[in-house]
């Protein structure tokens, strides 16, 4: 029989998630790969389609955008009437960095290892509020955003699953405040709405300069909260939704944009933890964080 399943994947115009559509439309799944912009998203498709692949199709996601899930939505109930596969891959690091010429670099990373790498990439990183606020709309809300327009959809496949593509960076080892790391763990006492307020309490802290008080995370700040929050609601999610399968995978440290192509995985490899979720069978681990193929803690 022939594979009827439907994928969408987020942020699928480049990195990890370009990947993630490509694998998923070898194997026969229908993928709507879709980007914010609709150049880069229609050029991906095209590129993909010169390789061979003709069950990719595109359609525009502003993750963040209410009116812009909602329509993506729209799209895939009258065409396909349902949906079986959501990746959620879309993401920001939310910092800048400071270098005006990315070639003249190339050089200098090229001999370092990856802990090299990502130090000196800190260095050269500043963390303004608006690419802190920038961060969580994009990671934590457009998650939840397009989740919750897609889920009704998700519900009317026989094995509906939801891939959160996550980050080490978003366990709970980086707060080092007791409670805070207590509370997001405490997923039976966690609702949604404590983690929108979660996410305000972290940009006021943030606009405040007051991060110590309460031990948000240090360095890559926003970002690792941004995931912690998205974990937070991925358990909650999985747990309100049993017939679902609901996982965040950490796709490992992957040569992207994101990292300046300093990671140490292709990209090849970093989709497979994803790859791995979108497809895993009836019954399997759901409400679980995946370091890569393995589950791991949340912590
Ligand atoms: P890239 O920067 O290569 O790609 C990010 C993708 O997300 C792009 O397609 C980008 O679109 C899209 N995107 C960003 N913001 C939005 C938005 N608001 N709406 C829709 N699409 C958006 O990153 P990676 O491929 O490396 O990252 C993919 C995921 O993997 C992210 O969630 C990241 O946090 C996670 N991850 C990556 C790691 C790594 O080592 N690379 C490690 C751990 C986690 P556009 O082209 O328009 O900017």
């Amino acid at each position: 029989l022939p594979d009827r399943r439907v994928s969408v994947v987020t942020g699928g115009n480049r990195g990890i998630g370009l990947e993630i559509c490509k694998q998923l439309a070898f194997k026969g799944v229908t993928v709507i790969l879709t980007a914010r912009d609709e150049k880069r998203g229609v050029e991906a498709v095209k590129n993909l389609a010169a390789q061979g692949l003709s069950n990719i199709l595109f359609h525009q996601l502003e993750v963040g955008d209410l009116s812009s899930a909602a329509h993506l939505a729209d799209f895939i109930r009258e065409k396909f009437g349902k949906l079986d596969i959501l990746v959620n891959n879309a993401g920001i690091v939310g910092t800048t960095t400071e270098i005006s010429n990315p070639e003249s670099f190339k050089q200098e990373l090229a001999d370092m290892d990856g802990l090299e790498k990502l130090e000196w990439i800190r260095k050269h990183t500043t963390e303004p509020y608006d690419k802190a606020k920038e961060c969580l709309i994009t990671n934590y809300h457009g998650t939840k955003i397009v989740t919750e327009e897609l889920l009704p959809l998700l519900q009317f496949s026989s094995h509906g699953r939801v891939v959160n593509v996550s980050s080490h960076f978003g366990l709970l080892r980086f707060f080092s405040g007791e409670e805070l790391k207590e509370e997001l763990n405490n997923i039976d006492s966690l609702s949604e709405q404590r983690l929108d307020e979660l996410s305000e309490l972290f940009l006021k802290d943030f606009k405040d300069g007051q991060l110590e008080p309460l031990g948000w995370p240090k360095k890559f700040t926003a970002y690792k909260v941004s995931k912690a929050l998205m974990n937070a609601y991925s358990r909650i999610l999985a747990k309100e939704h049993p017939s679902l399968c609901i996982n965040c995978v950490h796709p490992g440290y992957v040569q992207t944009d994101m990292n300046l192509q300093a990671g140490d995985l292709p990209v090849e490899e970093g989709a497979r933890g994803a790859l791995m979720m979108a497809m895993a069978p009836k019954g399997g681990v759901t409400g679980a964080y995946l370091d890569k193929t393995e589950v791991a803690s949340f912590v």
